[in-house]
């Protein structure tokens, strides 16, 4: 017998055990619910405890709060849930905690970590993030929330928008004004949501539909400045810092979309016939895949590039960027085809394609909008 040999660190023993781990718990505990949970509008909370007994909610959290792996693992489980059949739209709210905890888990106290990230991890609580702002979203420095401080507590005013699990959160991760304008000014403070004040509204979208999402506005909400997340004036720091790992997250979920669409299409071209032939035996149509897999290919290659230097601790702010921006578009591209090339099938509500074509369209506005990319990499080259 070959002993299997790693041929990168996407693909080692352990990596290859995650997969298989993933791939079962989507085609048992996802595939099966999601049209439903879809036209719901929202994933079940025994998802999540789910999840969390697995150990999929720990991956790329520092030991010392509970969690277990890093952000490569974390991005295998991504693009495994997507390739096994789930979607975008399943990781966006079932992993939001990888938005709304990792600043808790890194900078919040210990008391705020056994309460809110601990239980998060297990699957007992959802977190989200609240940046967003119904008069702001790439301009992150100009949210005008206002935290006052009175006695032990803030006082919150204000209004966050496009909260994803907004509707389900047990607590949200809110950047709010403490101080005067501009980006030193914010900080981080977790407020519970069943605080009097807090008043939600679900938000209906184009695409991932199993993701809740709400606009959330909080009326004089009292929250006790223990639930600061490290010091006054750090948030928009804490946000930078973070804004890395859910800018490659989202990467990964774009290259993912278009392999799983690829394969989708190659299945369904050999199977389907016109004219008396497969299509697949059409050249327009073959070389139309075959596009669809060097764009998924090439964007893949480079992302996972970017993630191992981004994860070894290198400066790649501007490689990231690019990583988002390749993926994205060429996501965009390949979910584009596979609804042609599935002709009305793919146009059909529940057909996977069409599912994948609207939950593609926000990856080049979430976690920082295609033109917010470009004018990072702008500025780093030198064009300011
Ligand atoms: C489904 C969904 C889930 C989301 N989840 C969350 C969440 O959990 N938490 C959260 O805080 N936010 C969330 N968001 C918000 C998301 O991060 C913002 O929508 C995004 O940052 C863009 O902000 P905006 O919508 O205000 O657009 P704007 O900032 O108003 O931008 C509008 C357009 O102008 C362009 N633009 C803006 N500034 C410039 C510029 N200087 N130069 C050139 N072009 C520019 C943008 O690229 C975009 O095309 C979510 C959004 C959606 C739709």
């Amino acid at each position: 017998m070959t002993a299997t040999v790693a041929r990168s660190e996407w693909d080692t023993e352990e990596r290859r055990e995650l997969r298989a781990l993933v791939r079962r718990f989507t085609e048992r505990e996802i595939v099966p619910s999601l049209a439903e949970w879809e036209d719901a509008g929202a994933m079940p909370r025994a998802l999540h405890r789910r999840a969390g007994e697995l150990g999929l909610l720990s991956l790329g959290f520092p030991e010392a709060a509970g969690g277990e792996g890093g952000h490569l693992d974390s991005a295998v489980a991504t693009e495994e849930l997507i390739l096994a059949g789930g979607s975008s739209g399943v990781v966006a709210g079932l992993f939001t905690h990888g938005i709304a905890a990792p600043h808790i888990a890194l900078h919040g106290s210990p008391e705020l970590v056994d309460r809110f990230v601990r239980p998060t991890l297990r699957g007992e609580l959802i977190g989200s993030l609240g940046i967003t702002e119904p008069g702001t979203g790439s301009d992150v420095a100009g949210i005008t929330t206002r935290a006052v401080r009175d006695g032990d507590d803030y006082v919150v005013t204000g209004a966050k928008t496009f909260i994803t699990s907004g509707t389900r959160a047990d607590f949200v991760t809110t950047a709010v004004r403490t101080g005067g304008p501009g980006h030193r000014g914010i900080s981080l403070l977790v407020i519970e949501t069943d605080r009097p004040g807090v008043h939600r509204t679900a938000l209906r979208k184009m695409g991932w539909h199993c993701s809740d999402t709400a606009t959330i506005s909080l009326d004089e909400v009292r929250v006790p400045a223990s639930n600061l997340v490290g010091a006054e004036g750090s948030g928009f720091r804490q946000i930078m810092e973070r804004f890395g790992s859910e800018r490659l997250s989202l990467a990964v979920q774009a290259y993912a979309t278009a392999q799983r669409c690829v394969e989708l299409t190659i299945a369904w071209a050999t199977q389907r016939e016109t004219f008396g032939a497969p299509l697949s035996t059409r050249q327009v149509v073959r070389h139309r895949i075959a596009q669809m897999a060097r764009r998924a290919s090439v964007a893949r290659v480079y992302v996972r590039d970017v993630f191992e230097r981004w994860e070894a601790g290198e400066d790649v702010v501007t490689e990231l960027a690019m990583a988002k921006n390749q993926a994205v578009e060429a996501c965009d591209w390949v979910v584009n085809e596979a609804v042609q090339l599935h002709g009305g099938a793919g146009y059909l509500h529940g057909v996977e394609v069409e599912r994948h074509y609207r939950d593609a369209r926000i990856l080049g506005i979430g976690g920082g909008t295609n033109e917010i990319m470009d004018e990072v990499i702008a500025s780093r080259l030198g064009l300011d």
